[in-house]
């Protein structure tokens, strides 16, 4: 899943619409169930919801998803307040306000473009100012409606399912939304942008990996030759094509080597020695002469390309550092003895 996918409007539209109709089905049941037990205040009060969330579909049709959780949020502690006023303590209505606090925190999020975290802790504290009023109020009021036990357990627990179904699926979402994005920014933290392969990040990353079994690895490192004139010629978008072919020729050479973005046109390859080491080498020459025999095509134009590598072993107990400078003084060596070769 890219940024876009996840960042976009449509997907805010999609949890605005999503959850303007749960409301909606809320509150038609809230509708039947006053009308059975013949509570016509809160019967009244749900026709006024009901149209409420019709109104609100075209609310989120039109993307005011700002003007969304505040108008809901208004709604939803109007009715709390006035429920729990008719039906009394024992219908557990205000539970729901705390419930509800985990939803205004969840759109907070996902409007994050728009606004900051303010909104959701004044609507929260807003939510909190209700609740305490409500439980003040059935210290010296009696409820408006009389409901027998029965009804006031039924919409107890139903306020209670609500109360926590909301705080499960909400959380769930932020909580799978977050890692996914965790994810990418760990992949993408390793990730070389242009070619896709590990950047340096990713190659550090790699030897941690290997610890102390570095002595069984050689480093290659390879340069491009003559790119500088390459890119002069063919243009910088053309060279960047070259950039992605040559780091997919050498990710495709042995998929038990590790190639990475070394930065501009210099990659590093770990590979491991399987057995001979001029097997090794031998293998990891075939990069060069892959990438020699490979006719680059960009705007109809055949294209030719050569590096030149430079390889170390690693030696006892010495640096990343000094091991890649050993590499990269045998690169040196390659270039200055005319290019297109491997050098070990
Ligand atoms: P040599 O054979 O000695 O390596 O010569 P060279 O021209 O390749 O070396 P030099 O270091 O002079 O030039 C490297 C060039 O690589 C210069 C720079 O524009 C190009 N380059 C570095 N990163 C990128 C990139 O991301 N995209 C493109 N298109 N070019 C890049
Ligand atoms: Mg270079
Ligand atoms: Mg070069």
């Amino acid at each position: 899943m890219n940024n876009k996918t996840l960042n976009s409007n449509d997907i805010i539209q999609k949890i605005c619409f999503f959850s303007c109709l749960i409301f909606l089905v809320a509150h038609i049941s809230y509708f039947i169930v006053f009308w059975i037990l013949e509570v016509y205040q809160l019967v009244y009060i749900n026709i006024g919801s009901i149209s409420f969330y019709l109104a609100m579909l075209l609310v989120v049709k039109y993307k005011h998803f700002n003007s969304y959780v505040y108008l809901v949020s208004t709604e939803i502690s109007a009715y709390m307040v006035f429920a729990s006023i008719v039906c009394g303590p024992d219908a557990g209505f205000q539970i729901t306000l705390i419930g509800m606090t985990c939803l205004i925190f969840f759109a907070g999020y996902f409007s994050k473009g728009n606004h900051n975290y303010i909104k959701p802790i004044r609507i929260s504290v807003a939510y909190m100012v209700f609740f305490t009023f409500v439980f003040i109020w059935f210290k010296f009021h009696e409820p408006l409606a009389k409901i027998n036990d029965t009804a006031l357990s039924a919409l107890f627990a139903s306020n209670i399912i609500i109360t926590f179904g909301f705080d499960i699926t909400f959380l769930a979402i932020l909580t799978s939304y977050t890692v996914i994005l965790e994810k990418r920014i760990e992949k993408e933290s390793v990730t070389d942008k242009l070619t896709n392969i590990a950047n340096r990040n990713g190659l550090n990353d790699y030897f941690e990996r290997i610890g102390d079994q570095k002595n069984n690895y050689i480093l290659a490192i390879f340069d491009i030759d003559n790119f500088k004139l390459f890119n002069d010629v063919n243009g910088h978008l053309c060279g960047d094509y070259v950039l992605k072919q040559i780091a997919c020729i050498a990710s495709n050479n042995s998929k038990d080597d590790f190639v990475s973005r070394w930065g501009g046109e210099e990659f590093v390859v770990i590979s491991k020695i399987d057995g001979d080491i001029d097997e090794t080498i031998a293998k990891l020459d075939r990069i060069r002469i892959d990438i020699d025999l490979f006719n680059f095509t960009y705007d109809n134009k055949n294209l030719k390309s050569t590096i030149t590598i430079g390889a170390a072993k690693y030696e006892n107990d010495e640096t990343i550092d000094d091991w890649i400078k050993r590499a990269d003084e045998k690169l040196y060596q390659g270039k200055h003895n005319g290019k297109n070769q491997t050098v070990f």
